[in-house]
C-alpha cells in the first residue's frame, strides 16, 4: 500500500530507498549511484547523496561529508569502470537554466567517448549569447 510519504517522494528518493528499480552501480551509507535511464554517453552514472538535498543552491556546511564522499565515489566509479585514464566529466545541473529536471542534487558522471565541448547551447541561447558578446565588444 502506498503511504502519503511514498506519494510525496520523487523518483530519486524512491531509488535511494529501493522503492523504484535502477541499475545500481554503488551504494553506501552516504551515497547511491545508478545508471542514467537515458544515457548521453557509454558511461552515464548518476550519483546522489542519501540525504535529500534539492540542488547545489541548497547545500550547507553540514553537507560537506556528503559532498566530499560524492566526489570520492565519482573518482572510484570512474576507475572501476575503466575511464579514469581516458577521462570523464562530472556535471551537476542546477535550476531552470541549468537544465535540472529532478529536484534532488545529483552528479552526472559521463565518459567512455570524447565528450567534445563543455557546453552545447541551443539556438535561441546562442543568439542571446551573441547579442551579449557584441554588446560587450562595443563597450570595450
Ligand atoms: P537533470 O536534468 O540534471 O535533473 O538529470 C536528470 C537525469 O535523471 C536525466 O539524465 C534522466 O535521464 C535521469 N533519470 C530520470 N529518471 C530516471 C530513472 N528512473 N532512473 C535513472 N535515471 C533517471
Amino acid at each position: 500500500m502506498e503511504t502519503i510519504e511514498n506519494v510525496e517522494k520523487n523518483i530519486f528518493e524512491k531509488i535511494r530507498d529501493e522503492e523504484a528499480p535502477c541499475e545500481l552501480v554503488y551504494k553506501d551509507k552516504y551515497v547511491t549511484a545508478f545508471n542514467d535511464i537515458q544515457p548521453d554517453a557509454p558511461i552515464h552514472v548518476l550519483i546522489i547523496p542519501n540525504k535529500k538535498i534539492n540542488s547545489l543552491n541548497d547545500i550547507t556546511e553540514e553537507d560537506c561529508d556528503y559532498l566530499s564522499i560524492m566526489l570520492l565515489i565519482a573518482k572510484k566509479i570512474a576507475k572501476d569502470l575503466g575511464i579514469d585514464e581516458t577521462g570523464y566529466r562530472l556535471i551537476t545541473n542546477c535550476g531552470k537554466d541549468g537544465g535540472q529536471e529532478i529536484d534532488y542534487l545529483h552528479f552526472h558522471l559521463v565518459g567512455g567517448v570524447p565528450l567534445g565541448k563543455m557546453i552545447s547551447l541551443p539556438k535561441p541561447s546562442k543568439k542571446i549569447l551573441k547579442e551579449i558578446m557584441d554588446n560587450r565588444e562595443t563597450k570595450l
